[in-house]
């Protein structure tokens, strides 16, 4: 059984659409169920279902939520949830929001530096996305010919402290992990070790956001290293907490290191998980 269960769509800012990343999940990764987890949003789920149901290949529905702790961005991931619980709904409105009404502010910023991209070359870019973020602005950065890839910009201009770097908000991670539970979903931390949130995610944490409803830790990532994997399953074994692993996949919005099935999750921990 091959299983990933975090991968993104066009409905965020993956470049597949729903069915295409269903269709590329069974027939070139060889998938027997994906996870569709798109930034702070569920618009694709029902092309996604419908596909998934055409193919024969079980999807799990899913999200990847922005949070924060203690000032650093924490991804969580929530699975198989009401996506109509109207207190979530109202928390990824915000997020979303946060996202579309930063983006005159980094334009501003990016033209006092030269970069002369407009809102509507970053909404051609977002097309069918819930929200336009840094990566659509990126892409705009690649389609305008001022940086080659969409990657480059994440390096001086888009990251954090970078030339055109402007906050958002973010929800606030244990309130969030309650919420998914509320609406009757698994909550598992994505990527818990990479880019800054190390430093906020110990084992205590774990263990604290367990308390809160935590089922799992996404443990085999790319980002990751092969010490950071060890600490991290010593910590979700200690806890009792599921282990995954997943791609992350982006379709071509990231490299090949995350193509679909780079990382997989077992059998029993998606049972425990789902079960
Ligand atoms: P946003 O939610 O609009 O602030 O954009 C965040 C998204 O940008 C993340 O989910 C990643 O897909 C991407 N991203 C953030 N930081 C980097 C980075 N350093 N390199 C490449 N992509 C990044
Ligand atoms: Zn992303
Ligand atoms: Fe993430
Ligand atoms: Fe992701």
């Amino acid at each position: 059984m091959r299983i990933d269960l975090h991968t993104h769509s066009n409905r965020s800012d993956g470049t597949d659409s729903p069915a295409e990343l269903v269709r590329n999940a069974a027939e070139v990764a060889r998938l027997d169920v994906v996870a569709l987890t798109d930034h702070d949003a569920t618009t694709g789920w029902d092309e996604a279902q419908a596909e998934a149901d055409r193919i024969g290949i079980r999807l799990v529905r899913g999200i990847e939520i922005s949070t924060r702790y203690q000032g650093e961005s924490v991804h969580l991931l929530g699975y198989e949830f009401d996506p109509e619980h109207p207190a979530l709904v109202a928390e990824l409105r915000r997020v979303l929001d946060g996202r579309d009404n930063r983006l005159p502010d980094v334009l501003r910023k990016l033209a006092e530096h030269g970069v002369d991209i407009t809102l509507e070359d970053v909404a051609a870019q977002s097309g069918d996305a819930a929200a336009s973020g840094r990566p659509h602005i990126a892409d705009a950065m690649v389609a305008k010919g001022y940086i080659a890839h969409r990657d480059e910009a994440f390096n001086g201009w888009l990251n954090t402290g970078g030339r055109a770097y402007v906050d958002r908000y973010a929800a606030p991670l244990f309130a969030t992990v309650e919420l998914v539970k509320a609406a009757g979903g698994r909550a598992v931390v994505a990527h818990p070790w990479s880019r800054g949130s190390d430093r906020v995610l110990s084992a205590d944490t774990f263990g604290r956001l367990q308390e809160a409803g935590l089922d799992g830790i996404e443990v085999d990532h790319h980002d990751h290293g092969a010490p950071a994997r060890d600490q991290l399953r010593a910590i979700a074994a200690d806890l009792d907490l599921v282990v995954t692993g997943s791609s992350d996949y982006h379709g071509t919005g990231k490299s090949s290191a995350f193509r679909l099935g780079a990382h997989l999750t077992a059998p029993d921990q998606l049972d425990r998980l789902l079960g």
